[in-house]
């Protein structure tokens, strides 16, 4: 079942990759129904790993919750085509910031200016569940990761 705090059903599959480094370098959101971290950079940057291309739509779905906390609010889940037709997947607030992307990058087309996914609600976080894991945090969720089989 999908979490319904951070839409996961697996509550350990984030980072992706580097998950060492991730965790201990970057900024975590952490889901306080499943306890998922997911690497939400630094909020207002727009260098975050849930605001880059993503090469599937269940890899972007992993990352949209801390798109929508780093916009407070909504954000969709569009579908791109990338030089040679590769398809990407990213994360906009809504329609317009795809627009002001896709003029910035003429390369890059997007034939559906709809979302492919969208949540239907936002719900907000609390502040305290965004911060640096501590050491012995990243060790333990290391260990749980290790436990479900994932490096
Ligand atoms: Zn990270
Ligand atoms: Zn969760």
């Amino acid at each position: 079942m999908k979490c319904s705090e951070c839409y996961s059903e697996n509550p350990r599959i984030t980072p992706l990759r580097g998950a060492r480094d991730c965790l201990s370098n970057h900024l975590q959101y952490v889901c306080s129904a499943c306890g998922r971290v997911i690497c939400i950079g630094a909020i207002g940057q727009k260098k975050a790993r849930c605001l880059m291309p993503f090469g599937s739509l269940e890899q972007a779905q992993l990352y949209l919750k801390a798109a929508e906390i780093m916009n407070q609010g909504l954000c969709g889940i569009y579908e791109l085509i990338y030089k040679r037709g590769d398809k990407r997947y990213r994360v906009f607030k809504n329609s317009h910031e795809l627009s002001v992307f896709l003029k910035k990058n003429s390369q890059i087309k997007c034939e559906k200016k709809e979302p492919v996914y969208i949540s239907k609600e936002y719900h907000p976080v609390k502040q305290e569940q965004i911060h640096h894991l501590t050491p012995d945090e990243v060790e333990k969720y290391i260990a749980e990761r290790k436990e479900l089989g994932l490096k």
